[in-house]
């Protein structure tokens, strides 16, 4: 691509920062503005234009999601393949240092990545071990206080032992944790980033081999970076790369995992020439989105403060929805999908995103039932899933007998008669002699300590463990993953169980071999081998490359899963206080901010229409919930809203869901039901109308005044269709 067409599409701002002559650049901007568009065309730029390679330039973004989009948006500008060039997220290029470079990180060459779940597991074994009370101890706190260390750099030796003595409990629980960690060749996800940062600091001939590569450091979302990170960075810049920020302080949105806003003025001291470009021009959102996600995040205080227009239309008014429940609340929310598909719309288009995970079962329920497809990110991702961490645990054993969560979680699955006393015994054994668990087994086993039935058991899974790793070496991954699903009795275990959870169990193993099939292989990771490569694939990119990308399905995510993407349609359910902002956050000053700029990052996703939805009461974490909505909801100026009535009439029940939906309703008659009654487009609900296309039929809901008017009609022939009023020429009948 020439000159031109690279600073084509740029405003003036964006040109000046693709175009900057080398030097460090803040671009801050609020969303939308085209900050990630700038970060890409500036890579090629610098190529281009700057004649830098490729391999100067290392590319830092949030998801792995992000990485890939900017590695084929860089390819398709610069015209060029990019296969080598270092574009990941921190953790995956951090990941990818260590590979390279495990003897001087001190680690095994197996070593393997222990994810947040099996990290919570090791937590509660070593819980047990010291003998400290879950209650007094909640493993979840030992676990934020344990990563909340290594994201500042902290080793227990840095900490300070003189602390109160929940502090000093807590140290030793960090201390022990590391020792196993250490000795099963495991490295959690804060541990990825701490290793990193000290491979620089202690070996400095590696430090300067990619201080003299990378001459050219850029990083996405900014804003979101913790103190190990950018420390990471800081190190790697020295004092001679050009390094390139954007982010937009209004979109912090993880200072709960340790991420600093104060990075942007650390970095403005640390690199004094750096020049700051704003934009303004929003390029993404309607003037009605826009602006109303304008006013809500000036209730912030302690705004760096940016001003954001578009030159795009008013637009759609923001749907406010107040359903009776969350089953309403689905099926409001699928009601608009299903009108966005009939007006020709594709799936994709639609984002559903929520505070938090668990409220994705009800809406999931609800599209299930009307057979629409939908793609989760984050979650229940697919490498998550139970039955897969499972089978990739058989796989993690094979590769390395040492890997302790791994072991832990199979020895077990499927029961083999090991039961929780032998467990224990083996546990502590491992503890008190500092072995990993498959070293004690063999020495309890040599040492005749375990009972005749239990170390029959022990040594029947040892010897298939071994087996299937002999049985299998000479196998291409897919036929060894398929070889240990089937032997392991994993499959046969899950078969045998009923039920539709289990039918997606044993197909989710049958994707798995798929999924080693289709496995590429990096490039750059080659002697680390096969399987190995899986393994970490799994662990890293867990569910943000699900088997079913390609097809048409509505995006679900948590709030904070959606930062950086944008989608023509937008829903925001949930938007009541107690959920969104949540509890906690309602508890802390600071962390209301947090939850409003989440909010923020919520609403500028929206392109051209957004849905912010709401439940009177809930039932959600196993109770019920009578709330009022989110004061979010109440910031929003009352021009760029529209509140959507209720829909009087509902279909008979046909199954269970919309059983459960209609006595729902039924439940809450009591309570004013909001009803149109007489509308004043001068048609009624229940009422017989004629449309010259569609024929004859019943009108079932009215919702918004003039212009934007909305008909839905029943119609005898054709079924639902939403209609605008001004343009239906529907007549009475
Ligand atoms: P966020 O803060 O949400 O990450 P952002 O600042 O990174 O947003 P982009 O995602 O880069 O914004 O851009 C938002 C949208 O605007 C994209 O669809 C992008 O292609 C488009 N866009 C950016 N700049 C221009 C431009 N000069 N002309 C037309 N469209 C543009
Ligand atoms: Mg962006």
């Amino acid at each position: 691509m020439d000159l031109s067409s690279l600073l084509d599409g740029l405003n003036d701002k964006q040109r000046e920062a693709v175009s900057a002559p080398q030097s460090s650049m803040l671009v801050l901007a609020g969303a939308g503005s085209g900050k990630t568009r700038v970060l890409t065309h500036r890579i090629a730029w610098l190529m281009q234009e700057e004649q830098q390679s490729p391999y100067s330039i290392l590319a830092v973004t949030f998801t792995n999601k992000a990485a890939a989009e900017m590695r084929e948006r860089v390819e398709k500008v610069s015209g060029s393949n990019m296969g080598r060039m270092w574009i990941g997220t921190f953790h995956g290029l951090a990941h990818r240092l260590l590979r390279t470079h495990y003897q001087d990180a001190n680690l095994p060459q197996s070593f393997q990545i222990l994810d947040s779940d099996d990290q919570l597991r090791l937590i509660k074994r070593i819980l047990k071990s010291l003998n400290l009370d879950e209650k007094q101890y909640p493993p979840r706190q030992a676990q934020g206080y344990i990563n909340g260390k290594k994201d500042q750099g902290l080793r227990p030796k840095h900490i300070d032992t003189t602390g109160f003595p929940i502090e000093q409990n807590l140290l030793k629980i960090y201390q022990v944790y590391q020792e196993s960690c250490d000795r099963a060749g495991l490295v959690d996800f804060a541990e990825i980033l701490l290793r990193a940062h000290e491979l620089w600091l202690n070996k400095p001939h590696i430090l300067e081999h990619y201080q003299d590569r990378f001459k050219n450091i850029l990083v996405d979302e900014f804003q979101d970076t913790n103190a190990i990170q950018y420390a990471w960075i800081r190190v790697l810049a020295g004092n001679s790369a050009n390094v390139m920020i954007v982010g937009d302080d209004d979109q912090s949105i993880y200072g709960w995992r340790g991420a600093q806003v104060e990075n942007l003025h650390k970095f403005l001291d640390d690199f004094p020439h750096a020049q700051t470009i704003r934009l303004e021009q929003n390029y993404r959102s309607s003037a009605n989105i826009l602006n109303a996600s304008n006013e809500l995040i000036a209730n912030n205080p302690d705004r760096l403060g940016k001003k954001l227009w578009t030159e795009d239309k008013a637009g759609e008014q923001i749907g406010l929805y107040c359903a009776f429940n969350e089953m309403d609340e689905a099926r409001f929310i699928v009601g608009r999908i299903m009108d966005w598909q009939d007006m020709g719309g594709n799936l994709s288009d639609c984002a559903i995103l929520y505070r938090s995970n668990a409220q994705s079962r009800v809406l999931e329920e609800a599209l299930l039932h009307k057979g629409m497809a939908y793609r989760i990110y984050g979650g229940l991702r697919f490498f998550e899933r139970q039955e897969i961490k499972d089978a990739m645990g058989y796989l993690r054993l094979i590769s390395n007998k040492n890997d302790d969560a791994a072991f832990e979680r199979i020895i077990n699955t499927p029961a083999r008669g090991i039961g929780g006393r032998t467990l224990d015994i083996l546990r502590s054994t491992a503890r008190q002699q500092e072995l990993t668990l498959w070293q004690t087994c063999l020495r309890l086993l040599d040492e005749k300590v375990l009972s005749g039935r239990a170390a029959n058991a022990v040594r029947g899974f040892m010897d298939l463990i071994v087996t299937l790793q002999q049985d299998t070496e000479e196998h291409s991954l897919h036929r060894m993953t398929d070889h240990v699903i089937q032997t392991s009795g994993l499959k046969t275990m899950y078969e045998a169980e009923k039920g539709e959870k289990a039918r997606a169990r044993v197909e989710n193993l049958e994707e798995l071999v798929t999924a080693a099939r289709t496995f590429v292989m990096p490039e750059d990771l080659e002697d680390m081998g096969e399987l190995n490569a899986f393994l970490s694939h799994a662990a890293l990119e867990a569910g943000e490359g699900q088997a079913d990308a390609f097809t048409d399905a509505v995006q679900l995510m948590t709030l904070h899963s959606a930062k950086g993407l944008e989608f023509p349609m937008v829903f925001m359910a949930g938007v009541e206080e107690g959920i969104f902002p949540s509890q906690m956050a309602m508890d802390e000053g600071d962390r209301l901010d947090e939850e409003r700029r989440l909010c923020y990052v919520g609403m500028t996703r929206a392109m051209k229409q957004l849905y912010i939805t709401y439940a009177e009461s809930r039932r959600i974490y196993g109770r019920e919930n009578f709330a009022r909505p989110s004061r979010f909801i109440k910031e929003i100026p009352s021009e760029y809203v529209q509140e959507i009535r209720l829909k009087a009439q509902v279909t008979a029940p046909t199954n269970r869901f919309s059983n459960r939906i209609n006595s729902a309703i039924s439940d809450s008659r009591n309570r004013p039901v909001r009803a149109v009654a007489g509308h004043e487009s001068g048609f009624s609900i229940g009422q017989r109308v004629m449309h010259f296309k569609f024929g004859e039929g019943k009108v079932i809901d009215l919702e918004g005044n003039g212009e934007q008017a909305v008909i839905e009609v029943n119609f005898d022939d054709v079924g639902r269709k939403r209609l605008k009023i001004a343009f239906a020429r529907l007549e009475k009948v």
